[in-house]
């Protein structure tokens, strides 16, 4: 079966338990959880039976192995992240304000992931994987982006496949060096998997169906657009495909649109065909925000099953 790689960060999350504005005062917390979004996105790859690999670099702490042992558990090749001695894992504490936005102090920026490097382990994968998903936030890290932009460059000369997930986040979006990179990794992108609103970074037209014409046109072959709670769509150069939201109880959003993207980037490589393919998606997106935890809700294909089969029971 096809292998597939993602570059990118891995940190813990923590998160509070009641609503409200942020951390300003003690409060009542429940994690860490394994968390970033390249390890949320390549443990669903894993957790479907597909090969899956990462490249990243952890601190020689707990929550570096927090997240080393559970990728390991769920079957992820783990040997291209890097143990980085003296160095610490990054956190992000999250609280969910009482609208639904999220608010975030991170703890990411002096991390042991952002001075990745090209180490033989990394190379090994690099040369091996058949297909490369790449994050926008590997994009805006100096420390990753030159890793991520290489690493693509080097499994599209030798016939792999790539996916992109843009995944920008505000406080992102003034990396120095962002808008090449995305440009660069979008030219040779086969599925491109913005969310909403985010498609219209990358086009000059403000109307949906003319910004998917608009990036057909320039060479990718699939744009998947993930809607939250209003379902998934899928466009090629043979049509639109729409997949409903199955009905679910959310309990935390975080992590549903990589847990998306790492099903629908498994049974594409698997060769189901387009309805399938994202059938599965929306699935998998859907089972993730009924788990708290960023990485809790991915998915087995028994699980996708069971939750496809009772939503089909609720039809009328
Ligand atoms: P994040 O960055 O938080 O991981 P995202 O913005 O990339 O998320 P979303 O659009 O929120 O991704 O969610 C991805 C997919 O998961 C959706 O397209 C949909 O298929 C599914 N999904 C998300 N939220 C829900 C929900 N409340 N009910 C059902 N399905 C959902």
């Amino acid at each position: 079966a096809a292998t597939v790689l993602t570059i990118g960060e891995i940190l813990v999350e923590i998160m509070a338990t009641t609503p409200g504005e942020g951390f300003g005062e003690p409060q009542p917390l429940v994690g860490p959880f394994p968390s970033g979004a390249p390890a949320i996105f390549i443990d669903q790859v894993s957790r479907l039976g597909t090969p899956a690999a990462i490249v990243s670099r952890v601190g020689d702490d707990d929550f570096g192995r927090l997240n080393l042992n559970r990728l390991r558990a769920d079957g992820v090749d783990v040997s291209g992240i890097e143990v980085a001695a003296g160095e610490t894992t990054g956190s992000a504490f999250v609280r969910y304000r009482p609208d639904g936005s999220r608010a975030f102090v991170f703890n990411i920026a002096h991390s042991a992931t952002g001075r990745l490097s090209l180490t033989p382990s990394a190379e090994a994968l690099i040369e091996r994987c058949d297909h490369l998903h790449i994050m926008g936030s590997a994009l805006s890290a100096p420390g990753i982006a030159h890793l991520a932009r290489e690493a693509v460059r080097r499994v599209k000369a030798r016939g792999g496949s790539l996916s992109f997930d843009p995944n920008l986040r505000p406080e992102i979006l003034q990396a120095p060096g962002l808008p090449e990179a995305l440009d660069e990794v979008l030219a040779q992108c086969d599925v491109f998997l913005p969310s909403g609103e985010e498609i219209f970074l990358f086009t000059e037209s403000k109307d949906e169906a003319a910004a998917v014409t608009e990036l057909l046109q320039r060479g990718i072959g699939t744009v998947v657009i993930k809607r939250g709670n209003q379902g998934a769509s899928r466009f090629d150069q043979h049509g639109r495909i729409d997949a409903a939201a199955l009905t679910v109880d959310e309990v935390d959003p975080t992590g549903a649109g990589d847990c998306f993207a790492g099903a629908y980037v498994s049974f594409w490589l698997a060769g189901a065909d387009p309805e399938t393919t994202l059938r599965y998606a929306n699935a998998a997106g859907a089972h993730a925000v009924t788990k708290l935890g960023p990485m809790e809700g991915a998915a087995t294909l028994s699980g996708l099953n069971a939750l496809l089969a009772a939503q089909n029971g609720k039809d009328p």
